[in-house]
């Protein structure tokens, strides 16, 4: 274990807005659909972390403009091409777009605004999150060095939308199908030796639990951990950072 703790780091970057085309659309599971953009402006498009996120401008089906917010999943700069994976939740305008998203659709990428990069040398990486966090904790995972101690507890909707990782990583991953057993998961979880990061994504509800379990139960410190609400039930278009 590091005698210090590691220390995020903030990168900002200018504020652009990109305008794309979609250039594939692919359906990843039930509740899943990749989408990749492609345009001359993402050249010099730039992503430095996984817990990235870009403002998704689209119009919905009366003409107005709207904007959410989503992880880059996959960038590849050569074909200027950018990938997100978008969660099918039952009823929200991003998500009837991305449903019916053809090629050719245009859209803008406004961001990333900045990055929080989490140092890749803690002992162990617990990953948490919804299907909203998914596409951020599979970048995390294809992007930590190989032979590092990964834990994953990951909520999907359907038993289908669990997916393969392809990792050199001692990866250990549960999935559950609901938000309430991802705290079960989380409480019940032996908490391994040495100095670990947890990062957690999801629900506003769960989130906030999920602290509290994190702070009081399991006594994590709080500069080794990062927890953000992606999403609120009721509410459109929420994003919060609870630690
Ligand atoms: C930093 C960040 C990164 C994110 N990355 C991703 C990503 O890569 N992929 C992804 O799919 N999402 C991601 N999200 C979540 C996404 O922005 C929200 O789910 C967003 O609300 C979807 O917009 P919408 O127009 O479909 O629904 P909205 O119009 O925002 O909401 C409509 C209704 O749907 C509900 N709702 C919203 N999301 C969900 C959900 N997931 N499940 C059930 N009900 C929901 C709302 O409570 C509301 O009642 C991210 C959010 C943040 C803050």
């Amino acid at each position: 274990m590091n005698s210090q703790p590691t220390r995020i780091q903030r990168i900002r970057h200018d504020l652009h807005y990109r305008p794309v085309v979609v250039a594939r659309v692919a359906p990843l599971s039930p509740s899943f659909v990749s989408i990749t953009f492609t345009g001359d402006a993402l050249a010099d498009f730039r992503s430095d972390s996984f817990d990235d996120h870009v403002k998704f401008m689209f119009k919905d089906p009366g003409g107005e403009s709207l904007m959410r917010d989503y992880t880059p999943r996959h960038v590849d700069l050569l074909r200027r091409e950018l990938t997100i994976e978008f969660a099918l939740h039952g009823d929200g305008m991003a998500a009837n777009w991305a449903r019916q998203a053809q090629v050719g659709d245009e859209a803008i990428i406004a961001g990333p605004r900045g990055s929080v990069i989490v140092p890749m040398d803690y002992d162990w990486h617990l990953l948490i999150g919804d299907s909203t966090a998914l596409p951020a904790i599979h970048r995390r995972i294809s992007e930590l060095a190989s032979g590092q101690r990964i834990l994953v507890l990951a909520q999907v909707d359907h038993p289908e939308d669990r997916r393969q990782f392809d990792s050199d990583s001692a990866l250990d991953i549960q999935w559950v199908t609901d938000h309430e057993a991802l705290l079960e998961a989380t409480a019940a979880l032996p908490w391994p030796q040495g100095e670990g990061f947890v990062w957690a994504a999801g629900e506003s509800s769960t989130m906030m639990k999920l602290r509290t379990l994190l702070t009081e139960n399991k006594q994590h410190p709080p500069e080794a951990m990062r927890i953000a609400v992606y999403w609120r039930r009721g509410k459109a278009n929420v994003h919060e950072q609870l630690a």
